[in-house]
């Protein structure tokens, strides 16, 4: 098997701030103009440390259509809710999986405990594009725990693989997706070791949470930096200079035209007029603020 080799490591953008509640480094498509398709967005909430504060902060009622909103948590917690009744708090290791397609209103929120005492806080929220023929599905949503997550446990006591969607080593994930996605929480343990396969036209990056690592064998890359790889080869070999924590992304890129308005994500420009008239008409439901 070829090795993938890395195309670029790119540190964290400056960052910028999400409602009061989410300081953000956009990777991408802001930060850097690169090709994630299936992934259309990627903010990384470094670690910060929030004071305690009795209202909790956060993003107030906004809506989405187009695309799924996928939120990982590794410090600090977060309240959701949403006008399709859904609403749930992720805290650290568990994900959010949000499909809006054909539209949601939401509001993001520190949770009340978390936010009355402060803390860390460091999460990702990626968005995830979603083919034209699912765009207009119904919305869902899938609260994944850490404790019922599927994972692998590494050799030689490694650490372990947190199977968030796709698969690794035949264990399966347990979020659904529209189109083929890998998504994993790498858990290592300094000394560490992990091989991971992805399609060569799949197109792969992983965000170093925590602590450092070699990849095939290069220089270590610390935290808070994206590592993107070339679309040749197959084969990546991560080894843990330290305790360490990466996101890892693949998917089949979704060759289709993208249309974006804010948080609207089309295919075409008839379609995210539909969607602005559509949320003003008040279709996407209604949620208190
Ligand atoms: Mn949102």
């Amino acid at each position: 098997m070829e090795t993938k080799q890395i195309k670029n490591v790119l540190k964290a953008p400056a960052p910028h701030m999400v409602g009061d509640g989410f300081r953000v480094h956009n990777f991408f498509p802001s930060g850097y103009e690169i090709d994630m398709s299936p992934f259309f967005l990627l903010d990384y909430g470094s670690k910060i440390e929030f004071s305690a504060r009795k209202n909790p902060r956060g993003v107030g009622v906004h809506p989405h259509r187009g695309f799924e909103t996928v939120t990982i948590a590794y410090h600090g917690a977060v309240a959701h809710h949403d006008s399709s009744g859904n609403s749930g708090v992720i805290y650290p290791g568990d994900v959010q999986w949000m499909t809006a397609a054909s539209g949601v209103l939401h509001k993001e929120y520190h949770e009340e405990n978390y936010s009355l005492t402060g803390g860390p806080f460091q999460m990702v929220q990626l968005w995830i594009n979603l083919p034209a023929k699912d765009k207009m599905s119904k919305a869902k949503y899938q609260a994944i725990k850490q404790a019922d997550m599927a994972h692998f446990d590494l050799p030689e006591n490694g650490g372990k693989i947190e199977i968030i969607a796709g698969n690794y080593q035949e264990i399966k994930g347990n979020a659904t997706t529209f189109t083929p996605i890998e998504l994993y929480n790498a858990r290592l343990n300094k000394g560490g070791e992990a091989v991971f396969n992805f399609p060569r036209n799949f197109n792969t990056g992983f965000m170093v949470i925590e602590g450092s690592v070699k990849i095939n064998g290069s220089e270590n890359i610390a935290a808070d930096h994206f590592i993107y790889f070339d679309n040749k080869g197959e084969e990546i070999k991560v080894e843990a200079s330290e305790n360490s924590v990466l996101l890892i992304l693949s998917g089949q890129p979704i060759n289709e035209p993208i249309v974006q308005y804010g948080p609207f994500l089309m295919n075409t420009e008839a379609e995210i007029n539909q969607a602005i008239e559509d949320y003003n008409q008040g279709r996407f439901g209604y949620l208190e603020e």
